[in-house]
């Protein structure tokens, strides 16, 4: 379902709103179902939180790549539990993997950058697709504090590579203080990884900590150029 707008139709909205704002907003100029992207991040945590009054008005999904951390799961298990809410897991597709680790073995996307984005193609972008495959818009915990590929990002975007739909990023303008600061008042689950020098958290063998002078997506895909390290959920 394509929202098909603009990005002059999108409202101007100012760092000091409340992200429960943005999403209230965003929701009214949806026009239709809405879901929202979970990875179990303190960003997405601490939305889930926030928004954990409007629940009943979109799905919550996470991409399960085969490839996480097992503190992933556990923290993934913990947020069900603690909101009572059920995830929609979406698997890559079994002969997709299946070829690519049959032509190219397990760690194929240390080689190149384009392989990199094949296995990222393969083990989250398609199962992206299917998962906002007929909403008019999805959520997502970005913030534009994040690193270098995030710095322009809009609380509303219109999502080109996924058929104009629109997306909603309600922690836009949130700091990591700020982000920790509601994490810790309202006393959120936290992957365990975060304590120990994890300050982003995606594949096992495609995340490692950071330095406290690096951005927080800096171990992310460390060995490439910092204006690739997007996985492609979130190209423009
Ligand atoms: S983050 Fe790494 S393991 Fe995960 S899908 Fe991308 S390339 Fe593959």
């Amino acid at each position: 379902m394509s929202t098909a707008r603009t990005l002059s139709e999108l409202p101007n909205i100012n760092a000091g709103t409340h992200p429960e704002e943005i999403y209230r907003i965003g929701r009214d100029i949806s026009g239709g179902p809405l879901t929202m992207a979970c990875s179990f991040s303190i960003e997405d945590v601490a939305l889930l939180d926030l928004l954990s009054k409007y629940f009943a008005e979109f799905t919550i999904f996470a991409i399960d790549t085969g490839r996480h951390k097992e503190e992933t799961y556990e923290i993934a298990d913990k947020v069900a539990q603690r909101y009572d809410v059920r995830i929609e897991w979406y698997f890559p597709k079994k002969e997709a993997v299946e070829k690519l680790e049959r032509e190219k073995g397990l760690f194929s996307f240390r080689s190149s950058l384009e392989n990199r984005k094949e296995c990222c193609h393969i083990r989250k972008l398609e199962p992206l697709q299917r998962a906002i495959n007929g909403t008019s818009g999805w959520i997502t915990g970005m913030r534009r504090e994040q690193s270098v590929t995030r710095s322009d990002q809009q609380p509303f975007e219109i999502d080109h590579v996924n058929g104009g739909l629109l997306k909603i990023n309600p922690l836009t303008y949130w700091t990591e203080n700020q982000l920790w600061d509601y994490t810790r008042e309202h006393q959120l689950p936290v992957n365990t990884l975060y304590h120990n020098g994890y300050t982003s958290i995606g594949c096992a063998p495609c995340t490692r900590a950071t330095q406290p002078d690096e951005d927080v997506r800096a171990g992310r895909w460390w060995w490439e150029d910092p204006e690739h390290r997007e996985c492609g959920l979130h190209r423009k």
